[in-house]
């Protein structure tokens, strides 16, 4: 099956009792048992839930993977992974990334002894000397989040798969329909369903995509003995914006590229930062990975100063100030002071992360309008 076959039809049949054709909420706790240990193959709804199942086989497949495993948020989904770790243990992640990752990854298991490094992933060849011996995760994200830097999948799984070291990759920002890390060797893909793959900023949401089956089962085992589990009415939300992310993710990246080209030419925009452009230092590495080139774009100011960003911040009227990305409407945002607030301000500073960084998600609508809306916004800048 082809994508946009697989996003309606993946893991989806007609309920067998009515015929419904949309899988419904099965909003139960629990299940009848004819018997003791005679039942349906459910037996309690923080175990399984037909609703998240037929979510769980759709995701899956969308990821060219054999199992997925679905949390209440992707930190949730995040936190399932780093319980693959023992203490001691060192993960190696990207240093341009969500910052609630960094969060949970120092200030949650920091302080179980789990170790956390942050390195610049965009040269794979320099990652190879950074590996310890306790080093037993490598996290990706890419593009990167604000920078839109490239980290090349495939390189990195051939050194971490000579090495037996296990790649989590969050393909959030990229969405299964631009990039598949599972077909480029990694282990785990993430997904923080609240953006893309939901699309329609109305549902928290998260999940795990593997190929290999015990690493499934071991996920499996944390997400029911951790509990962190979404709710049937959230699976049915995530379901029936799924059926329409190839539709979406290919407008709004068309729809980036326009912006990104116009920001480029406008006088008081220093830098943008999109990897579909021939002169991005990581755009070979983005063509062969990714099918189109994202609908996130980030842009600096001649004029760099906060209260500058700030102006251009609060004027768009289309563009809302908000967190979040990956929904049907356009977001503006400031990541130095909103998304990456956590993140110690030295540490954003070394990879251009700076206080007038602005970073936009691009919805689906009109381009025209979209342009014109920021060509106001920066008309109230200096
Ligand atoms: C939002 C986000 C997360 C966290 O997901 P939640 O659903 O908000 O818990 C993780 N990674 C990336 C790249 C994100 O954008």
């Amino acid at each position: 099956m082809k994508f946009a076959t697989k996003v309606i039809h993946a893991g989806i049949e007609p309920d067998p009792s009515t015929g419904a054709i949309m899988t419904p909420i099965f909003q139960t706790s629990t299940y009848v048992q004819a018997a003791p240990g005679d039942h349906k193959g459910f037996e309690y709804a923080r175990t399984q839930n037909p609703t998240r199942s037929a979510l769980e086989k759709n995701l899956a497949a969308l990821e060219n993977g054999l199992d997925a495993i679905c949390f209440a948020s992707g930190l949730a989904a995040q936190d399932a992974v780093m319980k693959l770790l023992s203490s001691g243990d060192e993960v190696l992640a990207v240093n341009d990334l969500y910052g609630g990752t960094y969060r949970q990854m120092v200030r949650v298991y920091g302080q179980w002894g789990l170790k956390s490094r942050f390195i610049d992933m965009t040269d794979a060849s320099k990652v190879a000397a950074q590996i310890g011996p306790a080093t037993k995760l490598i996290w990706i994200e890419t593009p990167t989040n604000p920078m839109l830097s490239i980290v090349d999948i495939a390189a990195l799984c051939a050194i971490a798969r000579e090495r037996g070291i296990m790649v989590c990759v969050d393909n959030t920002f990229a969405s299964p329909y631009l990039q598949n890390p599972l077909d480029l060797g990694a282990d785990i893909v993430l997904h923080s369903a609240t953006k893309y793959i939901g699309g329609h900023s109305d549902v928290v949401h998260g999940c795990l995509i593997v190929k290999d089956a015990e690493l499934a089962q071991r996920l499996h085992f944390i997400q029911n003995a951790t509990g962190a589990v979404p709710g049937p009415q959230d699976c049915f939300l995530i379901l029936r914006g799924i059926k329409t992310l190839h539709l979406r993710v290919q407008r709004a990246c068309e729809n980036a590229s326009a912006i990104a080209q116009y920001l480029l030419t406008h006088p008081k925009v220093s830098k943008v930062y999109w990897p579909g452009f021939a002169q991005h230092p990581n755009h070979e590495v983005a063509k062969r990975q990714m099918r189109m080139f994202g609908a996130m774009v980030s842009f600096d100011l001649h004029n760099n100063t906060e209260e500058n960003a700030r102006q251009v911040l609060s004027s768009t009227r289309l563009f809302s100030l908000a967190e979040s990305l990956g929904g049907v409407e356009s977001l503006i945002g400031h990541p130095a002071s909103m998304t990456h607030a956590s993140i110690p301000r030295e540490e954003r500073l070394k990879v251009g992360l700076t206080d007038s960084l602005i970073r936009l998600s691009v919805g689906v609508e009109d381009a025209d309008d979209l342009i014109d809306d920021l060509e106001k916004a920066l008309d109230a800048a200096s």
